[in-house]
C-alpha cells in the first residue's frame, strides 16, 4: 500500500489481520542455549550470540534475503506509485475525473466521492501487477503465504471496497474543508487526517479486522489464566484475550493491541499460539500489554500527527508551486480535487524520505514495550525465543544505521540482548517464575 493511502486508510489497517483456534494440547517447549543458562558465568552478550547462533545459517540468509528485499521494494514502489501519480496529472487524466464528477453532478461532495471513485479504480489497476508480485508471489516465495490465489483475491477486493467506502467519506470532509479555508489549509487537513485515523483506529477491532479474520476468545484456561494474572497485576482489567486466525493468510508469529476509544483490546494469533511455549506466550503478551498500559496509541498518534502537519505544510508550498507553473494540468486551487494525485505525489516524497523518521518514532515506543513486558512477564527467555521466531520474516542482526532507517521494530539481536542484560540483572530470575504447565 502507498504510504499516502495507508496515510488515508489509517493507521490500525495495518493491524488489520488475526483469527482464532484453540490451542492445539501440545504446547512446544522453551530452548535455551548452554550459554544463556543462568550461571555464575552468565555474560549477556555471549548468551545473546549464542541464541543468534543457534539459527542455522541456510534459514539467517533467507531471513537476510526477504528482509533486505523490502527495502528496495520501498524504493521502487515510492517510484512505481510517484509515476502513476505524476502520469494522472501529465496525461489530463486527473482534470478529465474531475470534469466527469462535474458533468454527473452538481453536488460538490458527490463530485468529490465520483472522482475517488475513478481515482481509486485507476490507482488499484495500474498497482494490480506490483501487489499480485509483492503481497502474493513474493509472499509465497518465501514461504509465509498460506491462501491460494482467489481468496487472496478476495481479501484484496475487501479491502479495495473498504478503501473505496472510508477513503470516500475521509475525502469528502477533506475537500469539504480545503474548498473553505486559505493558506492555513494545511492545518485543517492535517485535522482531517488525525480525526480520521483516530475514528479507524476505533472501529478497526470491531468492523474493519472482522472482514477479514475471526477473533476467538481464548479459552485454554492453561495459557488464559496466567495471561490474566499478569494483565490484572498490571492493571489492565480485561477479562478476555482474543486469538485471531491469522493463519488463514500467513505462517507468521505476532500478537498485537488494537482499537481506540474503549475499543481496545489484546490479541494473539494462532501461529503464535500454536508454535509457542507459555513461556514466550507470555513474553510476548507482556509486550503488548506494555503498549495498552503506556498508552503508546495514542502516544504514537500524537507524534504522527505533528510528522504529517509537517508534511502537509511542505507539501503545501510544493503544491502551489506546481499548481502554478503547470497550468495544463488544470488544478485550478487546493480545494480542487483534480489536485489530488499532486498532494499525494508531493506527500508521498516526503513520506519517503520520513522514512527513518516514522519507524524510529514506532521502534521507539516497541522498545519501550519490551522493557515493560521483561519486566512484567519475567521471561527473558521465552522473549528470547520468540525474538527468534519473529527473525523469521525481520532480519536478526542488521548493522545500526540499517536498524536506524528500516526497523519499526527492535531487531532480534537488539531484543536478545535486552532480554539477557535483564536476565543477568535480575538476581535468580530463571527462578522467579518458572511456568505452569
Ligand atoms: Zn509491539
Amino acid at each position: 500500500m502507498r504510504p499516502w493511502r495507508r496515510l488515508i486508510a489509517g493507521a490500525a489497517f495495518a493491524a488489520a489481520m488475526l483469527v482464532g483456534v484453540s490451542a492445539s494440547a501440545q504446547t512446544p517447549s522453551l530452548q535455551i542455549p548452554a550459554a544463556a543458562q543462568a550461571s555464575a558465568a552468565f555474560d549477556p552478550v555471549r548468551a545473546t550470540n549464542a541464541y543468534l547462533a543457534s539459527v542455522p545459517p541456510e534459514k539467517k540468509a533467507r531471513s537476510d534475503a526477504y528482509f533486505e528485499g523490502g527495502y528496495w521494494l520501498q524504493l521502487w514502489g515510492f517510484l512505481y506509485g510517484a509515476a502513476i501519480l505524476y502520469a494522472l496529472l501529465a496525461s489530463g487524466w486527473s482534470a478529465a475525473m474531475r470534469d466527469r464528477a462535474e458533468r454527473l453532478t452538481r453536488r460538490r461532495p458527490v463530485q468529490t466521492l465520483i472522482y475517488w471513485f475513478q481515482f481509486n479504480v485507476v490507482l488499484a489497476l495500474a498497482t494490480f501487477p506490483w501487489t499480485v508480485y509483492t503481497d502474493f508471489f513474493r509472499e509465497h516465495q518465501y514461504g509465509f503465504a498460506t491462501q491460494t490465489f482467489w481468496p487472496w483475491l478476495w481479501d484484496q477486493t475487501k479491502g479495495f471496497g473498504l478503501a473505496l467506502v472510508l477513503g470516500g467519506l475521509a475525502l469528502m470532509v477533506l475537500y469539504g474543508v480545503l474548498r473553505r479555508v486559505g493558506r492555513s489549509w494545511w492545518l485543517w487537513a492535517t485535522g482531517v487526517v488525525v480525526a480520521f485515523n483516530v475514528l479507524v483506529a476505533a472501529i478497526a477491532p470491531v468492523f474493519i479486522v472482522p472482514l477479514f479474520n475471526t477473533y476467538t476468545r481464548l479459552t485454554d484456561a492453561r495459557i488464559r489464566d496466567p495471561i490474566l494474572r499478569m494483565a490484572h497485576a498490571n492493571g489492565i482489567a480485561s477479562d478476555d484475550v482474543y486469538v485471531v486466525d491469522q493463519s488463514r493468510q500467513t505462517t507468521r508469529v505476532s500478537a498485537n493491541v488494537s482499537g481506540l476509544l474503549g475499543t481496545q483490546r489484546i490479541s494473539l494469533n494462532d501461529n503464535l499460539l500454536r508454535r509457542c511455549s507459555l513461556e514466550e506466550i507470555e513474553a510476548v503478551l507482556g509486550h503488548e500489554m506494555g503498549h495498552y498500559v503506556l498508552n503508546h496509541l495514542a502516544k504514537n498518534l500524537v507524534e504522527t500527527s505533528i510528522v504529517v502537519a509537517i508534511g502537509f505544510a511542505l507539501v503545501g508550498v510544493g503544491f502551489e508551486r506546481m499548481r502554478q507553473r503547470r497550468g495544463d494540468w488544470r488544478i485550478s486551487a487546493v480545494g480542487d480535487v483534480a489536485g489530488l494525485p499532486l498532494i499525494a505525489l508531493l506527500f508521498s516524497i516526503y513520506a519517503f524520505a520520513a522514512t527513518p523518521i516514522n519507524n524510529t518514532i514506532v521502534r521507539e515506543t516497541e522498545y519501550e514495550a519490551d522493557m515493560f513486558g521483561l519486566n512484567a512477564a519475567r521471561q527473558p527467555d521465552g522473549f528470547a525465543n520468540a525474538a527468534l521466531k519473529l527473525g523469521e520474516y525481520r532480519k536478526l542482526a542488521p548493522g545500526p544505521i540499517e536498524e536506524f532507517i528500516f526497523f519499526d521494530h527492535p531487531s532480534g539481536r537488539t531484543r536478545i540482548f535486552s532480554a539477557m542484560r535483564w536476565k543477568a540483572g535480575t538476581p535468580s530470575a530463571s527462578d522467579l517464575r518458572p511456568a505452569a504447565r
